[in-house]
């Protein structure tokens, strides 16, 4: 037999032994695109979940995986397309569309950098952040960090990651402020922790404003914290814009502080911000009297 002959036996036999192995199986065919997936019957699967070796996919109408976002029926699919389940085996954390952006860890700080604006406050939680991210193992968080990363586990499971940053804004406000109050009596250290808002169900400023920066920054919003000396809050960031925020005041919403508005100053270029029923302020910079955009 000579080796033009022997090549077509090896070529037949691929074609009747080969290529019904991957019709029954289904398979995934990457495009320019983006992946598709080939069912068992060799139609392309649609607006469809298919199950590939024990692991779940979605393809959109177009017949494309979707990846990094939620489902139109409502489910999180990760990076590589699988469905995010509660709390998926592989890999043990929790997993958002965010699992796969950059970070950096600081020796001299001891601490993981997200965002370099606003990740070198002196209290922040990256520590728990980097186990979201599935960056740092779980097992190695502290007993008080491990319960803050449940707690943190157990708010984003079922979470909207496709609402706006105002919505998340605001659900991460209503999330605190529903589960702890302010504590009024004398300050013990434990106030300015996560895990007293979370766990305990109570804390002073710090405790709430690094809270609210850690549950902002699990569901990919920007958030700072801003400080004077004898109180703390946030500035967290709804498309572009830093709002000030504070989980710990009593009495007020998520709208009274996310619904404000914000115009440069056409003198100064200074950026007021308006109270909620102020029509007009004198520039805090120049004093100029401008107007909000908001009625005009
Ligand atoms: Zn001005």
């Amino acid at each position: 037999m000579n080796k033009r002959k022997l090549w077509s036996l090896v070529v037949l036999c691929l074609l009747v032994f080969g290529c019904p192995m991957s019709v029954f199986a289904g398979t995934f065919e990457e495009t320019s695109s983006g992946w598709r997936y080939r069912k068992d019957d060799g139609n392309y699967a649609r607006s469809e979940w298919v199950l590939d070796q024990g692991v779940y996919y979605y393809l959109d109408g177009d017949g494309i995986m979707m990846a990094d976002t939620t489902t139109p029926d409502g489910y999180l699919v990760g990076g590589d397309g699988s469905w995010v389940t509660e709390r998926q085996v592989t890999g043990g954390y929790v997993r958002t569309p965010y699992d796969n952006c950059p970070y950096f860890y600081d020796p001299k700080w001891q601490t993981f950098i997200f965002d370099e604006t606003t990740d070198y406050a002196g209290v922040n939680d990256t520590l728990v952040m980097s186990a979201v991210r599935g960056i740092t193992p779980v097992s190695e968080l502290s007993e008080k960090n491990k319960a803050v990363y449940e707690e943190v586990c157990m708010f984003l499971t079922g979470f909207d990651y496709g609402a706006s940053d105002y919505e998340k804004a605001k659900k991460v406000y209503e999330e605190i402020t529903g589960r702890a109050v302010y504590h009024e009596g004398k300050y013990m250290q434990a106030d300015d922790e996560a895990y007293s808002i979370l766990v305990t169900g109570t804390g002073k400023c710090v405790g709430f404003a690094r809270t609210y920066k850690l549950l902002a920054n699990v569901v990919g919003l920007k958030c700072g914290i801003r400080e004077d000396g004898a109180h703390m809050w946030n500035a967290v960031y709804v498309d572009g814009e830093d709002m000030v925020i504070d989980a710990s005041t009593i009495g007020t919403s998520a709208d009274f502080y996310l619904g404000r508005q914000k115009a440069e100053c056409p003198y100064c270029g200074h950026k007021n911000t308006f109270g909620n029923r102020e029509t007009g302020r004198p520039c805090a910079n120049c004093g100029i009297q401008i107007q909000n955009p908001k009625y005009n």
